[in-house]
């Protein structure tokens, strides 16, 4: 008898316990570790945070989902020492293991850069999006007594993807939370180092998600490059020269690591990031695994890390199960091996830009492909009644 531990209820840890137990023999003793007792569907935190959708939508009890055979434990993890195959808690406990698979996903990333984490707003989990909402609806209930212009002013600091998708999602509920205070519609700044935005799209669906946020009254700043936060100021510089922009509402999407239980445990790792084998796991540890945001598995194409999103994490947390299924038998390990089933940056409920394998879509059909992303991790990381309950249906809005 074996027993696996599972850190982290994410995308990955969700998916490597659906395998386990499926995979594993009953006699194996599967323990899941979450610092909550609920699962965030975290590539949908931008919507919440725009306050588009109710955070119930996009959480569901881990303890719901899971079979009865894995035990579930709610604690924080605070260290894994890979020696004592040990997992050490926040409160002194601790939890021994034969094996380990490390999902403890990502945390917001400041770069260090002054001012960021005392004057803006991250989003990296459900309260952070809570926090972000009702951020907004305050500045906007203030406006409506005050007039302070600023209150109306949000800036969203990197267009990456998650920059993007929440800047799409702004400009539906802006406009929504004006007419309900009556007060103007709030102005969105969108402010980006890069001189080109979503550059693992093609350049034509870039464009289409510029001229579409442009259309909707977006200022979006190119070239751009944040140098420090100020209470209710960025600075930037453009064309080297110093920059304001002002604004009660400053959210941080700048970039991601993962979670410092990682430095904190000894790993060699760069932005918490473990450079694992083919097989996921570490070659002088081969009953560890790491997976998810945490991990970086060299795509051997690129022959760079494959980029950290949901898919890939589903797929690492799937074969780590395997690879510990086929390891208790004595079988050789598999290589870790990923197909893209697609890439979607939404721009709102019904637009949204995507590639298939070559077929690119934007709009409507690109928008749709993103809810059958959501509805599947529902399905498959869940169950049906969750898919039923929590998925995406109603799409003529
Ligand atoms: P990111 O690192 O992808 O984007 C951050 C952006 O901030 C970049 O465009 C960067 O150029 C910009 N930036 C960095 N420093 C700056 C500065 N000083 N001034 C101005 N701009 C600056 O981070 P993210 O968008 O939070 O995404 C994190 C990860 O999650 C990525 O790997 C992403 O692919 C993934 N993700 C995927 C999806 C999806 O597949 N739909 C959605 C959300 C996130």
């Amino acid at each position: 008898m074996s027993r696996i531990v599972v850190l982290g209820a994410g995308y990955a840890g969700m998916r490597a316990i659906k395998f386990l137990q499926k995979d594993l023999p009953a006699s194996d003793d599967l323990i899941l570790v979450n610092d909550s007792p609920i699962h965030t569907e975290k590539t949908n935190l931008h919507e919440v945070a725009a306050g588009t959708i109710a955070p119930v939508k996009i959480t569901y009890s881990i303890e719901d989902v899971i079979s009865k055979r894995v035990k579930f434990q709610i604690g924080k993890v605070t260290k894994v020492d890979v020696d004592a195959k040990q997992v050490l808690f926040d409160d002194g406990t601790t939890l021994t293991y034969d094996y380990v698979i490390i999902a403890l996903g990502f945390r917001s990333e400041d770069f260090g850069l002054k001012g960021a984490s005392d004057n803006a707003l991250p989003l990296y989990d459900i309260e952070s999006a809570e926090a972000i909402q009702k951020h907004i609806e305050d500045q906007i209930k203030h406006y409506a007594q005050t007039k302070d212009e600023n209150a109306l002013n949000v800036i969203v600091c990197g267009a990456g993807f998650t920059g993007i998708e929440l800047v799409g999602e702004l400009t539906r509920s802006l406009p929504r939370l004006a007419k309900k205070y009556n007060t103007p519609e709030p102005k969105i700044t969108n402010i980006e180092m890069a001189t080109q935005i979503l550059p693992m799209f093609d350049q034509g669906l870039a464009t289409y998600a510029v001229d579409f946020l442009k259309n909707k009254g977006v200022n979006l700043l190119t070239g751009a490059k944040i140098s420090e936060i100020e209470p209710n100021a960025v600075v930037y510089s453009e064309n080297d020269e110093e920059k304001r922009a002002y604004g009660n509402t400053i959210i941080w999407t700048v970039g991601v690591s993962g979670s410092d239980v990682i430095a904190d445990s000894g790993f060699d790792q760069k932005r918490n990031r473990v450079v694992v084998s083919k097989n996921l796991n570490l070659d002088a540890h081969p009953e560890v695994f790491i997976v998810g945001d945490v991990s970086a598995v060299m795509d051997p194409d690129s022959n760079r890390p494959y980029p950290t999103t949901a898919q890939i994490s589903l797929k690492q947390g799937e074969y780590a199960a395997k690879n510990i299924a086929h390891a208790e038998k004595g079988e050789s390990l598999e290589d870790f091996s990923y197909e893209s089933l697609g890439t979607v940056a939404s721009l709102s409920e019904v637009n949204a830009i995507g590639e298939v394998g070559k077929r690119k879509l934007k709009g409507y059909p690109a928008s749709v492909l993103k809810k059958i992303i959501t509805n599947r991790s529902l399905l498959e990381d869940a169950n049906f009644g969750t898919m039923l309950k929590k998925g995406r249906y109603d799409i003529y809005h």
